[in-house]
């Protein structure tokens, strides 16, 4: 997609959907300061569009039992979709299911599940039937829920649901004959467990590798999720898969701090070539977080989560699917996708734009702009850290390039 192109964009919200994501028990009316801000910011009037780009907001088709059963298991969802059960706090099964401690059940529980994974599909589907080329649901993201388990305040895993829905895109502009690649990259401050661990070893197929997972994160002992994929595994182990990926930083991480790792990231992709690439968006590792591990600014420039997203959207050359994810600080959540949207839309909103005039204005006290600046927190990755994550990917990327050399 050259910048003369004409760039069709889809931007996934209902009040349903809003109503539904706002119950959930981590991030209670996120959804809805999110879409607010993104709409009171003029970004969902197709007519505010530059004559390059055409805006279609879409309403999230309800996903129903197949979509759904594509991952997640029969008995999963028949006791995370029985809506009796939103309130038996106490049903035994709730372990089971992972249905306790950081994923509650609550009432409202059953369209959640319908009502995100509908939208983060719609999405994933438009862009696979060639009628958008940069998709957006913020609501969905959910990188922890797992086949018959939730987890880490995820219920319904849309990210994998995408994935498969991805890899059966029909349009592939470079041969008519070669399967898509999707390439999944994650900015969540919190290793991408679940869609990690579903697609290792998925390479090892006679028709080659067709899914690449990228997960850049906060990792330490004791840090959720453990993973032993969450760290940097040695590229010599007999089981060790390319396609795997993961790119664990120190606390602190700041703009410098990724715009020193992005040439990696951007080395992978350009070994892998994907034609669709789904970015989760979680800003967690925004300054400002509850979490307060990372340092990283939203808009300060180079490095920043802005610039990353910008790159991707306007450099790659790929569809996108954009989503949400973590994010605790729900003004700087919504300051956030708020500017990410508008990147999508190749209008991007100046750094310290003033918050629009709108219900949820007195939320963006003190400084009512649209910027989240890093703090002073110290940046504990050093030289020579960053110096073996290039080193580490290099070495990635050329077994990457070697697989693909083979089947294309
Ligand atoms: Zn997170």
């Amino acid at each position: 997609m050259s910048s003369e192109d004409v760039r069709r964009v889809c931007y996934i919200v209902s009040n349903e959907l809003v109503k539904a994501s706002s119950l959930l028990p981590s991030n209670k009316n996120r959804s809805l300061l999110v879409h607010a801000l993104v709409k009171a910011s003029g970004l969902l009037n197709p007519a505010n569009c530059r004559d390059n780009t055409h805006l279609q907001v879409l309403r999230p088709v309800l996903a129903d039992d197949k979509e759904l059963g594509a991952y997640h298991t029969q008995d999963y969802l028949q006791f995370v979709l029985n809506p009796a059960h939103a309130s038996a706090a106490d049903d035994t099964n709730c372990a089971e299911f992972g249905l306790e401690e950081d994923c509650p059940t609550f009432v409202g529980l059953s369209d959640y599940v319908r009502l995100v994974a509908g939208g983060t599909l719609t999405a994933a589907t438009a862009l696979r039937e060639d009628r958008a080329d940069v998709a957006i649901c913020w609501d969905g993201g959910r990188h922890h829920a797992r086949k018959s388990e939730a987890s880490g305040f995820c219920y319904v895993a849309d990210c994998i649901l995408a994935l498969l829905t991805l890899k059966r895109m029909h349009r592939c502009p470079d041969s008519s004959v070669r399967r898509p690649r999707v390439m999944y990259l994650d900015l969540d401050l919190h290793f991408s467990d679940a869609v990690s661990e579903a697609f290792l070893d998925s390479s090892a197929t006679a028709l080659g590798p067709q899914i690449l997972t990228l997960s850049i994160h906060h990792s330490t002992p004791g840090f959720f999720p453990h993973s032993y994929l969450a760290t940097l595994r040695d590229p010599s182990a007999d089981r060790f898969d390319p396609f795997t990926l993961s790119m664990p930083l120190d606390r602190g991480a700041t703009d410098a701090t990724f715009a020193r790792i992005w040439p990696s990231v951007e080395r992978v992709k350009e070994a892998f070539r994907p034609e669709v690439l789904i970015v989760q968006c979680g800003v967690d590792g925004l300054a400002g977080d509850s979490h307060a591990i990372w340092n990283w600014s939203l808009n300060d420039g180079e490095g920043s989560l802005g610039w990353c997203v910008d790159r991707i959207c306007n450099q790659w050359g790929c569809k996108v699917l954009m989503l949400g994810g973590g994010g605790y600080n729900h003004p700087n959540a919504a300051r956030a996708w708020t500017y990410l949207t508008s990147i999508a839309l190749r209008r991007p909103l100046a750094r310290d734009a003033d918050i629009p005039d709108h219900a949820a204005f007195p939320l963006y006290a003190p400084s009512f702009t649209l910027d989240v600046p890093a703090g002073n927190a110290p940046d504990q990755n050093g030289d020579a850290y960053l110096d073996e994550i290039t080193t580490y990917f290099h070495e990635v990327a050329r077994m990457i390039e070697e697989r693909m050399s083979t089947c294309t």
